[in-house]
């Protein structure tokens, strides 16, 4: 079968020398599909879960002291935030004959045919991106700026959102529950106090904190300056596309946090000005008495779009501040099912289960992955194809599911969340 040799390619292929042209050829011949190989992002500071696929001999493909791996990113242009990163760190590369190019060069390239007429014209980019986050403990209590905040240091605000595939979490790990919020009738002079206690061990902040167990199959909205410590799921996040953020919580699982990953993204005049930090904060939204209501994300069937065997579903809905930045959605096709996809805008799709085809291309899930090797379970839906329609077809003994997300403003008909629902 075409996707059992695909998976014995090496993705590390030549560059196209003209990116135009390639990116023309590909989407001739995929139907305005492009596929793309997997992109591995490690993290200094954390402990990789295991859970993403990867040959368990490859978590330190980037060398010990970059990290293990415990991030896939899916369909993204944004640069993976680290020291020491290699140039393409974060970024993803569509696969086309023998030959590669960045989705990032192919979106500069092909503009509101692959993003969208109004993502282009307002972002000239594709502005959102997912991923898989997979560790082993808890994180660190943090947040991350709001847009506006964001700014002061030139970069963008990141919303972000979370979704628990059944599929990529056979196990727990060791503490799948994330503290989200502070507890209502915590007092900024509370929060002061961690701050002040930094240097002296485990500054408490998380006393302050209520944690919510992560049930398998649901997700949460969190909005920028809401505080979280996200717990040991593995977890698809779409986002908005940048790394910005402040930890919170000095002390986690016997490793310090440095003071400078809490004003990393702050202005160098304010790291040490505590009521600036704290103001960065949406107090509102941590200290709010109806915080599960507000934020928690059962999927909701979209009846309109879904037929026998098949189930189209909002995994990721609703809006942050009041803005439509991002969605998700979850396909599953029973054995033998097919239908037609009509999306109202581009998305990032990854493959979490069977086998099949969508438009012309296989599809596949893998069970182990080596680091530099091509998969077949990830594509980019460009704006073309998901407006004109695109087969997805199971071809395989089990259920075909995926994963898919999409940039700003795209759906009229977004259910929307928390109490507005
Ligand atoms: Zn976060």
């Amino acid at each position: 079968m075409a996707t059992a040799t695909a998976s014995k390619i090496s993705a590390k292929l030549p560059e196209a020398k003209n990116v135009g042209s390639a990116l023309d050829q590909a989407m001739n011949a995929g139907k305005g599909i492009l596929r793309l190989s997997p992109t591995w992002v490690p993290r200094s500071f954390l402990h990789p879960g295991k859970r993403v696929r990867l040959h368990p001999d490859d978590y330190y493909s980037y060398g010990l002291n970059r990290g293990g791996i415990d991030e896939r990113w899916f369909a993204s242009t944004t640069e993976a935030a680290n020291e020491g990163r290699v140039p393409d760190e974060g970024l993803s590369w569509c696969v086309f004959d023998g030959q590669r190019f960045m989705l990032r060069d192919a979106v500069a390239e092909g503009g509101a045919k692959l993003v969208g007429q109004s993502i282009w014209d307002h972002f000239k980019k594709w502005p959102v991106y997912s991923k898989f986050f997979d560790n082993m403990g808890p994180i660190p209590h943090h947040m991350h700026q709001s847009f506006a905040d964001a700014k002061l240091v030139g970069q963008e605000g990141k919303p972000e959102s979370y979704y628990f595939p059944p599929q990529y979490n056979n196990c727990d790990n060791n503490f799948p529950y994330t503290f989200m919020g502070l507890e209502p009738g915590t007092t900024k002079a509370d929060v002061r106090r961690c701050l002040e206690n930094w240097n002296k061990g485990d500054n408490g902040i998380i006393d302050l904190a209520k944690a919510y167990r992560l049930e398998r199959g649901t997700g949460w909205l969190i909005p920028p300056g809401v505080l979280h410590a996200p717990g040991s799921l593995l977890t698809y996040e779409p986002q908005w596309g940048s790394d910005v953020f402040a930890m919170f919580q000095s002390l986690v699982e016997g490793r310090e946090v440095p003071w400078s990953l809490l004003v990393k993204d702050m202005p160098k005049e304010k790291h040490h000005d505590l009521d600036f930090i704290i103001g960065q904060l949406d107090w509102e939204k941590n200290v709010d008495t109806h915080y599960k209501e507000s934020n928690f994300l059962r999927p909701i069937l979209d009846e309109k779009r879904s037929a026998p065997g098949v189930h189209d579903r909002w995994i990721v809905y609703g809006h942050v501040d009041g803005k439509q930045l991002f969605s998700a959605k979850e396909l599953t096709l029973e054995p033998g099912a097919k239908i037609t996809v009509k999306d109202a805008g581009a998305s990032g799709w990854i493959t979490v289960q069977g086998e099949g085809k969508v438009g012309v291309h296989d599809v596949a899930t893998p069970t182990l992955i080596r680091f530099g090797q091509m998969t077949a379970d990830e594509l980019f839906i460009s704006a073309d194809a998901a407006a004109a329609g695109y087969t997805v077809e199971n071809t395989g003994p089990g259920p075909l599911v995926s994963l898919r997300y999409f940039g700003p403003d795209v759906h009229s008909d977004l259910p929307k969340h928390g109490r507005h629902a």
